[in-house]
């Protein structure tokens, strides 16, 4: 080749590569827009658009779009929250301005007393508050420098906090980014809290009390200790969820925008991607509105789905906050009214052994019943033995219980420095207190077990999880229905549900026609259940709700997991060593394989149905038309089961189609798709066998 056709060829390929990166630039970038968007659709709105699994797969596409391409990484991709790594120990950092307290109030008086106080400084008739909750989490501070998040930290001492941007980065209400510069912000430090939701809080006690750990007071320690964990990727799976409500520090640029108020700034937050209580704040008129809002409020603190502790009433304009300023220890502009603490102080009278689904022996305090926040509280948990030694508890004493909203009650403390000298110590039994089987306690576990797999409270409790609303969901099978038809005999095991008497349980006292249907209707439904709940639905030893997903991921069939050795269920996604054990052992177990199968027999779903061989399906890349009048189906859901199967629907015939579906009727682009060779010519018959559905 000669020189110049070497510099044409080099050049074509120079130019063909670069058009190359550029595309995927493109897509990379493309793809990020999208993922952002629906990561604030659905952590910061609470409105997702689209599946998880869908989220998922747009966000596989760019990491593997990433991977490929490493250096088109850019720090706020939304895959840059993962995998930061561990933390050794975090660095004190100064913030931008002191993070200070508020100053309390409990009722209307208190509130008078600061609007007086607030009036007079200000040298007003009335004020303006902002009234917002006040979430009860841990505190943080982000800044944002040209737009990019670049360090979050706690609020240690108000001075001084812990740096945990990595951390921080895993919540996914928090931007990497943010358009600050269309305000004219070039450097900002915000305030707010981060929570977790009554829900996933519970969830995670569960995920403790699989693990025999006892579980934490309340969502408020479940989140400042989350954000204090040295692995940045076990931050991720806690479902931390932030707020934002005060702008503490900013640089501008000579033309910003003047804010103005407090609400205003909540607006602002909002529209950069934060989420700051919009829609939850209130701005009100003199202090009578803000009380009158407060005692609403207060009556609906158990709907919110978050723990908040009280309100914090701000002065809303930001030129009188600045008059007021604030002291050392609080503003002078802000105050929290606090609601009524949800603890008390009552007797343990004795103490009740409840053995669990897994024969785990659980001690059960009967105290004195006392009313703490609306419920009166008679009965909680002791946990272990260990519990008991830690919190130093005797029957007779008086004990602190707390109840963080409608959060299982807690025992936060004993007062042994007002003992009497009647209280007894608590002893444990040796033998189970329902099948009367002596008890075991494996040298590393802290909780004492009922070796019998056959205990009836055992299979009792195990039938109660299987049913339950996480589980299988069947809607009337609770606690009271599991153990009276146990009494009767009728539920010896798991896949006894599934054969219920039904002519007899109609003859029962208190049981409705309309009752039973439903209870049958429920049962019939539960045999479609994804295989993820089944497998949680079992109460295979540390197998919670995200496990048993991963595992059904993992397999195309449930007794896949019988002939799995223990390396290759290690090989599973978070799958560890004791939990890999535990699979194991179950799988190993007869009784187990064949309830299994009794339950397959029975109707129910073992196999494992992907969603994503429902999208990716096998119509990929293909094009279809429909032309003329189909009596099968409607035109949309034809469409419908096209697209599901990876299909395009185009909307002219050209030499693009692949298939032309014709039904009754069909006219000119029938003709027109006869022309080109490239067209199968098919009908709704043809259509149906192609998508899988019968004829
Ligand atoms: P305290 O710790 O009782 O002095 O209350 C002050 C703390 O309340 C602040 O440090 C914040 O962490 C927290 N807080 C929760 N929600 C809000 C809110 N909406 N505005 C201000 N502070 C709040
Ligand atoms: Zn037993």
């Amino acid at each position: 080749m000669d020189n110049i056709s070497q510099i044409i060829a080099d050049g074509k390929k120079l130019a063909a590569q670069s058009a190359d990166t550029l595309f995927l630039q493109q897509h990379i970038t493309e793809l990020r827009t999208i993922i952002r968007f629906h990561e604030h659709r659905y952590y910061v709105m609470n409105d997702p658009l689209i599946a998880d699994f869908e989220f998922d797969q747009l966000y596989k596409a760019l990491e593997k779009a990433e991977t490929a391409n490493p250096s088109l990484i850019t720090p706020d991709s939304p895959t840059q929250r993962v995998g930061s790594g561990v933390t050794k120990q975090f660095k004190t950092v100064n913030h931008l301005v002191p993070m200070l307290s508020l100053e309390n109030s409990y009722n209307a008086e208190d509130l008078y007393d600061w609007d007086r106080k607030a009036r007079e400084l200000s040298g007003l008739q009335e004020l303006t508050y902002c009234v917002e909750p006040k979430f009860d989490g841990a505190s943080i501070s982000l800044i944002y420098e040209n737009d990019q998040f670049t360090r979050g930290a706690t609020r240690g001492d108000g001075v001084a906090g812990e740096d945990i941007t990595l951390n921080l980065k895993q919540i996914r209400s928090i931007p990497l980014s943010a358009p600050f510069s269309q305000y004219g912000i070039q450097q900002i430090e915000i305030r707010g809290e981060v929570l977790i939701n009554k829900e996933n809080f519970r969830k995670f006690n569960e995920g403790l009390a699989e693990q025999n750990l006892p579980p934490l007071a309340n969502p408020r320690n479940a989140a400042s200790g989350s954000l204090r964990i040295k692995d940045a990727r076990l931050v991720g799976k806690r479902n931390l969820e932030a707020f934002i409500y005060h702008i503490a520090y900013m640089q501008t640029s000579e033309q910003h925008e003047a804010i103005g108020s407090h609400g205003r700034g909540l607006e602002i937050l909002w529209e950069l991607g934060f989420r700051s209580p919009v829609h939850e704040k209130k701005v009100l008129n003199g202090i009578d509105a803000v009380i009158q809002f407060c005692s609403e409020y207060e009556a609906k603190r158990d709907e919110l789905p978050y723990e908040i502790d009280g309100l914090v009433i701000k002065i809303n304009e930001l030129s009188i906050q600045e008059k007021l300023g604030m002291t050392t220890h609080h503003p002078r502009w802000a105050i929290a009214y606090k609601f009524k603490a949800r603890q008390a102080t009552s007797r343990l009278l004795q103490v009740e052994f409840q053995v669990g689904r897994t024969g785990s022996i659980t001690p059960v305090a009967k105290i004195e019943p006392v009313p703490i926040g609306g419920v009166t509280v008679a009965s909680i948990s002791l946990h272990n033995q260990d519990f008991i030694r830690d919190k130093n508890i005797c029957i007779g004493d008086q004990l602190l219980v707390e109840r963080a909203g409608d959060v299982i009650p807690y025992i936060v403390k004993s007062f042994p420095e007002l003992r009497k000298g009647d209280e007894q110590t608590i002893t444990f039994p040796e033998n189970c207190p329902d099948c009367h089987t002596p008890l075991i306690k494996p040298a590393d576990e802290a909780v004492w077990r009922c070796p019998n797999d056959l205990c009836p409270a055992q299979v009792v409790e195990r039938i109660i999880h299987f049913a339950s609303k996480d589980a299988m969901d069947i809607r009337g099978m609770g606690d009271a229905l599991v153990r009276k038809f146990h009494e009767k005999g009728w539920l010896s095991d798991i896949p006894s549900i599934y054969s219920l008497p039904w002519d007899e349980i109609r003859k029962l006292d208190g049981f409705g026609t309309k009752s039973v249907n439903n209870l049958q209707e429920a049962i019939e439904k539960s045999k479609s259940q994804p295989l993820f709940r089944l497998i949680n639905a079992l109460g295979i030893r540390y197998i919670g709700e995200t496990t048993a997903k991963t595992l059904a991921q993992a397999v195309n069939h449930l007794l896949d997991l019988s002939r799995m050795e223990k390396e290759q269920l290690q090989n599973i996604e978070d799958v560890g060593v004791k939990v890999a054990e535990s699979i194991y052992q179950y799988f190993r177990q007869e009784n187990n394989i064949s309830m299994l199968q009794a339950l397959e027999s029975a109707g129910l779903q073992l196999n494992s149905i992907k969603q994503e061989q429902v999208s990716d399906g096998n119509l990929t890349g293909k094009t279809f038309l429909f032309t003329g009048t189909l009596f099968k189906l409607k035109r949309s859901e034809a469409e419908a089961m096209v697209e599901a199967q990876g299909g395009k629907i185009l909307s002219g015939v050209s030499s693009k189609l692949d298939y032309l579906i014709v039904g009754e009727d069909a006219g000119s682009k029938l003709e027109k798709a006869k022309k080109i060779a490239s067209i199968n010519i098919m009908d709704e018959d043809g259509f149906l066998g192609m998508v899988g559905k019968k004829a």
